[in-house]
């Protein structure tokens, strides 16, 4: 079956066929946080979308070639970064490092290159596409000495976020700082330096300044993948202006369609608003990280709702993602228990891996593909309970799940079995009080050691861990 995703272009679900048929690679390039402070898990949210398509389109046999940017000049890096006395640079330099920190946590594949906006190569990409924009008479420079682009010159602006351009003129009161511009919905190219820059600005044939935040994305696409990528993503908030800007800019300078597949991923929402460091309703990962969570219980909450719908986050959803994961845990645990002594697998109708990767094809239903997953470890452990899976069964499915974890990536760590001394305490106690018959002990202590990610499980070879 064909792989099909939603188009936000078009807003249909389409059959996915990249550029290059032949050779397989997709160019997917992925928005990158503005790094004036940690990623919250909204963001993470968006990229572990990416991730997961990545992942799902590689399993599908394709290579990908994955770029994300890092913004680190924009009004706010500046501004954060003047209100705390420092250089842009060594502002942002930390939440760069934490970001990368973030991604390893969450499993996230490092994509190709993630190039940094203020890097001189890039800088000049920008410039130099402004300079062609400006000929093209695509943008102009208005009094306040900034460039912008000429959204009117460009017919099929507002077509992404299916926007009547009408309701992009003024209606009434111009703002102030919208009166050079000779449309409202006109957007920065190159923004002219002024006081509140301070020390942040690079030369350019229109003066001393700074690129808006659209150019630098078209400019760093267009200088690792080339004129013509496969697919786009980020956030919905990114639809507009900014892909649109996008669009716009790129296409009138190398006249070819940019993007073939964009894709779009909904909000993280906090009772009912988007999660956002604007409304100060956010969490980073490492707020999530210190109430006891880990990275791999952050992945399953935030991957296991399909991307097309919100998802709202609670610290329930939290509970639910761990207490999913101690059921794979567990069924993992058991069929190797049972698969010891086979040295081969043998096929059986459960251990079918197109189930799940049918679901992915159907637009990433991510839901649909857990659904198979959890109906395979139900119908196993009742197969096993019955005895009617041999160890070659249970083998063949060990494979299977082998498979599948390395699309959804929620396996334990390795090295994470290293028992902490508390954890092996609390065990030693809990030996004890089962031995005593101490049974409401016993089970207080089991929650105790599940408190601090594990669980316990009685065996007839006595207790048994497993990291949460
Ligand atoms: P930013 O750091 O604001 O540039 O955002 C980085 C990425 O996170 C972009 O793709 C945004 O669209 C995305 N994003 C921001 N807030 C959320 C949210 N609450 N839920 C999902 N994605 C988000
Ligand atoms: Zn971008």
């Amino acid at each position: 079956m064909a792989l099909r995703l939603f188009n936000t272009y078009s807003r249909e679900v389409e059959e996915f066929t990249p550029l290059d048929a032949a050779g397989r690679t997709v160019k997917l390039y992925t928005c990158g946080p503005t790094v004036y402070g940690f990623a919250h898990i909204g963001n993470f949210r968006t990229f572990i979308f990416e991730d997961l398509l990545q992942r799902h389109l590689e399993a599908r046999g394709y290579k990908v070639d994955r770029v994300m940017n890092l913004t680190d000049v924009d009004d706010k890096t500046i501004r954060n970064s003047r209100e705390q006395g420092k250089a842009l640079d060594e502002f942002t330099a930390p939440f760069k490092k934490a970001f990368f920190e973030d991604l390893h946590v969450l499993r996230i594949k490092p994509a190709r290159a993630f190039p940094e906006a203020t890097a001189p190569e890039y800088i000049a990409r920008m410039v130099s596409m402004i300079e062609t924009l400006v000929e093209r008479d695509y943008a102009y420079q208005a009094d306040d000495r900034s460039v912008y682009y000429r959204i009117n010159r460009f017919p099929e602006y507002g077509h992404l976020a299916h926007l009547d351009l009408e309701t992009l003129r003024p209606t009434g009161r111009i703002q102030n700082d919208e009166y050079e511009k000779e449309s409202v919905g006109d957007f920065a190219l190159w923004k002219a330096w002024d006081e509140a820059d301070g020390d942040v600005g690079w030369p350019s044939p229109w003066g001393r300044g700074r690129p808006g935040w659209h150019i630098e994305c078209s400019a760093m696409a267009g200088a690792i993948l080339g004129d013509e990528l496969d697919i786009h993503c980020g956030g919905e908030d990114n639809i507009f202006p900014h892909h649109e800007a996008e669009i716009a800019q790129t296409e009138a300078v190398t006249g070819k369609k940019f993007v073939r597949y964009w894709m779009h991923c909904k909000h993280l929402m906090v009772d009912g608003q988007k999660m956002s460091k604007s409304l100060k309703n956010f969490y980073t990962l490492r707020d999530v990280l210190a109430k006891g969570y880990t990275g791999r219980e952050v992945r399953l909450a935030l991957l296991r709702v399909n991307y097309g719908l919100p998802l709202n986050f609670t610290f329930e959803g939290m509970a639910d993602a761990r207490a999913q994961l101690q059921r794979i845990d567990t069924w993992v645990a058991r069929l190797t228990d049972h698969a010891a002594g086979a040295t081969q697998g043998e096929a059986h109708p459960l251990a079918d891996h197109e189930r799940f990767e049918e679901a992915l094809d159907k637009d990433l239903n991510i839901s649909g593909a857990l659904g198979v997953l959890f109906t395979t470890i139900t119908e196993s452990n009742s197969a096993l309970d019955k005895n009617q899976l041999t160890p070659a069964h249970a083998r063949r499915l060990l494979e299977w799940w082998g498979r599948v974890n390395q699309t959804l990536v929620i396996e334990p760590d390795a090295g994470a079995d290293e028992v902490p001394d508390e954890v092996k305490a609390l065990l030693a106690q809990r030996a004890q009080a089962r031995t005593d018959k101490e049974w409401k002990l016993s089970d207080e202590l089991r929650d105790q050691i599940a408190a601090l990610g594990w669980a316990v499980k009685d065996t007839k070879d006595g207790q048994k861990l497993t990291r949460v």
